[in-house]
């Protein structure tokens, strides 16, 4: 296919090879590896900043996100010992004597495939699963943020036997030559389109797939709610990173009767945040690159702005935008818009939001902000989403012990904390039974056997 073809393939069996020799197994060499991938991030730490200021123009408060995943490591690190164990389950009467289990094992050689965004993040949170779960891991990073690839790509060589973990670079020619390869299991994060091409390619060699993939993730505003406080939320959550965060609220869904009030209430917010002028705030991210910019700014087209709006190209920057009166209709609604463009669209009774939220297809994340309880459990009961936050966005994904992931066309999988140990992870069952009993009922001949069976199965 590529020339990279051979490469790769020699990477692949030299990591095959030594996941045989069961290196990779023990938990001491997990934890080894995991804390050794700690230090190297605190040792890389002004170089993962700087990359993300070079690929994404951050802040480095929002820079320090990429590292924050510290936090999960920290976490599985503690938590790695009890997910290792047996884990123990009960049997019915007719399995007695004996005992059961499961037993988590290492899948093999996995593949992890990473988007721009959050570059290094996006690479890291998935990789210490692998190393939890005993796997031997390759990794490609976007090309699109080839400041954050140097710098994965250094740290991984500087911290890792290639024979355990190495890191590929390059688009998508190197993907694809990667994605021809047998892995064992293969993490991809990116777009929709994408991760159809990679569950394809997985699927020629019956390889399972994590896709963590994105789309339109709806925000509900209710009556019932504190406006100041879900403006100054919703704000943070849209406009971090320039919108360009896979679970960022995508659109709000407001009751037609707080509108008014929350719309001056985010204006007044954005204000705040970013100043009169956004463009020389100096804690507004960049949209990633020109292609990007057309098709953001080509959203802009639609509908009446209520805030924001200017862009200029040379420095790929789009302000903080609010629109309303767009309908389903328009392209602004009918693609993910990964960027610092908020739509308003409104709703008369709760009912009519669910309905049609559910023709819609399953988004990645949900939010609502409302104090009434009964529409909290509506909202839950009747909807469907990846992960949901109420009264609040984003920090759903900072809770590792809760799985993250998506579900239908925004995913399949779940990863972090023991969700990303699991995922890499075979969980095989065990069966154990002793000699000292051994009843005759299952054995032929079976005559004058069945109705005592059907009593130990529980049919009359
Ligand atoms: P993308 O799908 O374009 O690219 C992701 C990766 O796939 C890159 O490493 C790229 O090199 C590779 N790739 C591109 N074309 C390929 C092909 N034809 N075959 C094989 N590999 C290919 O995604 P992106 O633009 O980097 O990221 C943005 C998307 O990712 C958004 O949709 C966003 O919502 C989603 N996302 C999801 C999550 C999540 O956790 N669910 C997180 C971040 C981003």
């Amino acid at each position: 296919m590529t020339t990279l073809v051979a490469p790769v393939a020699d990477l692949l069996v030299r990591q095959r090879a030594y996941w045989n020799t069961g290196a990779t197994h023990s938990l001491e060499f997990r934890l080894a590896q995991l804390k050794a991938l700690r230090e190297a991030i605190l040792t890389y730490q002004a170089d993962i900043i700087d990359a993300a200021r070079q690929d994404l123009g951050r802040p480095e408060f929002e820079a320090c996100f990429e590292i924050g995943t510290i936090g999960e490591l920290d976490y599985v690190i503690k938590h790695l010992p009890r997910w290792v164990k047996h884990r123990k389950v009960s049997l019915s009467l007719s399995q007695k004597p004996g005992s059961a289990w499961v037993q988590p094992e290492p899948l093999g050689v996995v593949l992890i495939i990473g988007p721009w965004n959050y570059p290094f993040q996006l690479i890291i949170s998935p990789l210490m699963g692998a190393i939890a779960a005993g796997n031997c891991a390759i990794l490609k990073p976007s090309e699109l943020a080839p400041a954050t690839s140097k710098v994965l790509a250094r740290l991984v060589e500087a911290t890792f036997d290639p024979a355990h973990v190495a890191l590929v670079e390059g688009g998508v020619d190197t993907a694809q030559a990667l994605l021809a390869e047998r892995f064992d299991h293969v993490l991809f994060t990116g777009g929709e389109r994408v991760g159809k091409l990679v569950m394809q390619a997985a699927a020629q060699h019956l390889t399972p797939v994590t896709l963590e993939l994105g789309g339109k993730s709806p925000c509900i505003v209710d009556v019932d709610v504190n406006v100041e406080v879900a403006a100054r939320r919703i704000v943070w959550g849209k406009f971090l990173n320039a919108g360009q965060t896979c679970i960022a609220p995508d659109y709000l869904l407001v009751d037609e009767r707080v509108k008014a009030e929350l719309v001056t209430a985010l204006q007044q917010r954005i204000v705040e945040c970013y100043g009169e002028n956004p463009a020389e705030n100096p804690d507004l991210s960049r949209v990633l690159n020109d292609c990007q910019f057309d098709r953001l700014v080509g959203l802009l087209n639609q509908g009446n702005i209520l805030a924001g709006g200017e862009h200029d190209r040379s420095d790929r920057y789009i302000a903080p935008t609010l629109i309303d009166s767009v309908s389903w209709d328009d392209p602004i609604m009918q693609e993910e818009i990964f960027g610092p463009i908020l739509p308003i669209l409104t709703y008369r009774s709760l009912d009519e939001a669910i309905a049609t939220l559910r023709q819609r297809p399953k988004p990645l994340a949900l939010y609502l902000f409302s104090r009434d309880r009964q529409v909290q459990t509506q909202v839950l009961d009747r909807t469907t989403a990846g992960s949901v936050c109420i009264n609040d966005v984003i920090l759903q994904v900072a809770v590792w012990n809760l799985p993250f992931g998506g579900v239908g066309s925004s995913g399949i999988g779940r990863y972090h904390g023991q969700h990303s140990f699991d995922t890499f992870s075979n969980l095989k069952s065990v069966l154990k039974k002793p000699f000292w009993m051994d009843v005759d009922w299952r054995y032929p001949p079976y005559e004058g056997k069945v109705k005592q069976f059907r009593k130990l199965i529980g049919l009359s």
